[in-house]
Formats: structure tokens, sequence, C-alpha cells
């Protein structure tokens, strides 16, 4: 190999290596030899182990042929080929055909590459109409393949990666769930057995007012206990996929004022700005739809004391946009990612009573609609909860 084409060969490898995603690592990949391999389209397909099915996972069309960059059906049996062989493959049209359309008139030429031991797959070039593929194409063909098998390897490296990284934080998330689960548990029993010990004393004998004090604690006490356990027999419900659903026509404006009004009723102080535009009904679950403007309007009492907190809606088409937004503190940016995570809670000095199964609840709620829902937070300025749902189609 001349040093000419080691040097641009090794020009090629720096600018691959320097893009941060993949795609675009094997955009530049075949763009770059493009030049002296010239090709039209360019597909990957994974089988799939057990459905014994192909997946593709990257196509480009760069040439003639560009529309069919969405339909790759043409390579499946080739790259099925490909991958059974285990070997390069090429496949040129049978000759002495009268040619009309080019496009029928596929050259192809595949390699089989691997993500891993398990994941086999194939990279396809196609030249319709031609020419035949010269030894030297060959040659650069099978380097982008082994290249792009590098590159597709690495992916797969990042992602189970990440995918254990979330696993780690989710067992961290379970051990710190146990100890303030037993506190958040002891508190309240704490509490009930206090006070209701305090009432049965034989020695002391309480005025009325003093006794209704008591019993006011024990009442709200055993509430809170309530809702404990109910949100941890939730989270798992909804955790296993074992919750039903029973989907209404649900007017949301409505069922937001509904809660509102409730909450008001223990939480006089709390000021709820409603900003209403007309919407659409969704089909939704009341019940469960209620239960995530609680938490929403909860944790707007316990993280954002003494704000306001305005509600808004938006009919968008097709869908729907609820805002809760409240005044208070704000959550740092770096939390804000794992905020909907089963057991997450902003790590830091602790005054608030909380599971961090809340927010967790909420998203398997709103997911189970179809719908979507994310947080938006500035420090100091406040914090916004939105939630997308789509409208109804039936109405
Ligand atoms: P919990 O309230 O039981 O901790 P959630 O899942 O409801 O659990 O909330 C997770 C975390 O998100 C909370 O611990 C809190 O740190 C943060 N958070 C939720 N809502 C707000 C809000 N409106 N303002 C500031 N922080 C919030």
């Amino acid at each position: 190999m001349d040093s000419k084409t080691l040097s641009s060969l090794h020009d090629v490898f720096k600018e691959v290596q320097k893009q941060q995603d993949w795609k675009a690592a094997l955009d530049k990949l075949f763009a770059s030899l493009r030049g002296d391999f010239v090709f039209d389209n360019v597909v990957i397909y994974f089988m799939e182990p057990h459905l014994k099915s192909m997946d593709v996972l990257y196509a480009r069309a760069m040439g003639r042929g560009k529309g069919l960059e969405a339909d790759v059906s043409w390579g499946e049996n080739f790259a099925h080929d490909v991958i059974t062989k285990g070997k390069m493959v090429s496949k040129e049209p049978l000759k002495n055909i009268r040619v009309f359309d080019r496009l029928t008139q596929a050259y192809l030429l595949g390699f089989p590459i691997s993500a891993h031991a398990r994941k086999k797959g194939a990279i396809v070039f196609v030249r319709f109409g031609g020419p035949s593929y010269s030894e030297n194409h060959i040659h650069l063909a099978a380097l982008q393949a082994f290249w792009a098998s590098a590159i597709i390897g690495r992916k797969e490296l990042d992602e189970a990666r990440s995918e254990l990284d979330s696993v780690q934080r989710q067992m961290r998330l379970q051990d710190d769930f146990v100890s303030t689960i037993s506190h958040e548990l002891r508190t309240p029993l704490g509490f009930i057995k206090g006070y209701s010990t305090s009432l049965l004393r034989q020695d002391t004998s309480w005025d009325v007012a003093t006794q209704q004090e008591f019993l006011t604690i024990i009442d709200e006490e055993a509430d809170r206990l309530t809702r404990l356990i109910e949100d941890m027999l939730e989270s798992a419900r909804l955790q296993s996929k074992t919750l039903q659903f029973k989907f209404t026509p649900i007017r949301l404006d409505a069922l937001v004022r509904d809660v509102g009004l409730r909450v008001n009723t223990h939480h006089p102080d709390l000021k709820i700005e409603y900003q209403f535009e007309t919407l659409p009904a969704v089909a939704g679950d009341g019940v469960r739809l209620s239960q995530v403007f609680e938490n929403l309007f909860s944790n707007a009492i316990k993280y954002a004391p003494n704000s306001k907190l305005t509600i808004t809606t938006k009919s968008l088409g097709k869908k729907v946009l609820l805002s809760f937004a409240d005044e208070g503190e704000g959550i740092p940016e770096d939390y804000l990612p794992f905020l909907f995570e089963r057991f997450y809670r902003v790590p830091g000095e602790r005054t608030v009573t909380g599971t961090g199964l809340g927010l967790y609840i909420c998203k398997q709620i709103v997911m189970a609609h179809h719908g979507n829902i994310w947080v938006e937070s500035v420090l100091d300025k406040g914090t916004t909860f939105f939630i997308e749902l789509p409208a109804d189609p039936t109405l």
C-alpha cells in the first residue's frame, strides 16, 4: 500500500472515530470511502435469534434508488444467505435479460458481521444496474464491513453498560428504600401507639379537647399509613403490570378541579390558579388519573410550600397538555433524569417524608394511557410537571 493511500485511510479512521454517535460514525465511514468504492445503497441487517426474522439496523441510500431507503426488503433473503454461509457472498442479476429498469438489476455484495457472539448480521451493498464489483472494490467493502462491525460492537457495549448502570442504581435505590420505608412505617405507627396508649391510661383523665386532639393525630397518622401501604402495593402492581385500568371518556378540566377542591379542604392555604383552555375528552381511567393529579398537588405542597400552583390545560389537536407549575426552590438539573424512577428521591437534607414512589406511579399511569409525563425545573424559580395525553379518537 503506498503512503498516500495509507495516510488518507488514516484520515478517514480519525474522522470516523471522532463521531459521537454510532449512526454518524457509519454515515461518515460510508461517505468517506464512497469516492473509491461506489455503491447505491448499503443496509445492515441483524437476525433476531428467537424469531429468525431480519431487523434492519441501518440503511442509507446514496445513489440510484434513493427512494428505496425505507423499503429494504430487497436485501433480506440475500442477507440471510450471507449469515448462513458466514462468508462474503456476491450476486449478480442474470445476464441476457432485456433490462427496462435498472432498479430491478441489483448487483449485491454482502459480508457477515457480528455485534457480539450471539448477534449475527450482514452488511449488504447494492449497485443498481451494475457494474460488477472489481477485486479492489471487494477489498474496500470488506474493510468497511469490518469497521462497521467494530462500530456496532461498541454501540452494543455502550448500551449494555448503561443498562447495567441503571440496574445498579436501581439496586442502590432499593437498599435506600428499605431504610426509608422502615422509618416511614415506624413514624406513624409510633404516633398511633403513643397517643392511643396515653388515651387508655387509667391514671390520667384527659379533657375532651385533648382527647379530640389525640384522636385527630391518630386518625391522620392512620391515613398516612394507609396511603403509604397503598402506594407500595400500587407500585408493585404497576411494576408487574397487573393493575387493571377502566377507560371511559373523561373531561380532564373537571377532574383536575375536583381533585383541587379535595386538596384544598385539607390544605386551605394552597393557592391554585387554573388557566384552562377547553379540552377534548380523553379516554382515561378517572380514578388513576386523579391519583396522578393528587400526587402532583401533594408534591407541590411538600416541596414548594407556600408557593402558588398554576395549572394550565392546552388542546394540541390530537393531544391535550396539562402543566402543574409551582414557584418553589426547584430541582438541580443533574437529578431531573431520575425523578420518575422507582424509589428515587432527590438526595440531600430531608425534612419532608416520602418514599420516592409517587412520580414513578404517575409515570406508569400516564404511560398506560399512551401519554407522556416530564419535568422542567429552574433553581429558585420553580418546577413544572407536564402531562400529555392523546384525545379520545372515538369522540
Ligand atoms: P416522594 O415525594 O415520596 O419522595 P416522588 O416520586 O413523588 O416521591 O418524588 C421524587 C422526588 O422528586 C422527591 O423526593 C422530591 O425530591 C422531588 N420532587 C417532586 N416534586 C417536586 C417539586 N414540585 N418540587 C421540588 N422537588 C420535587
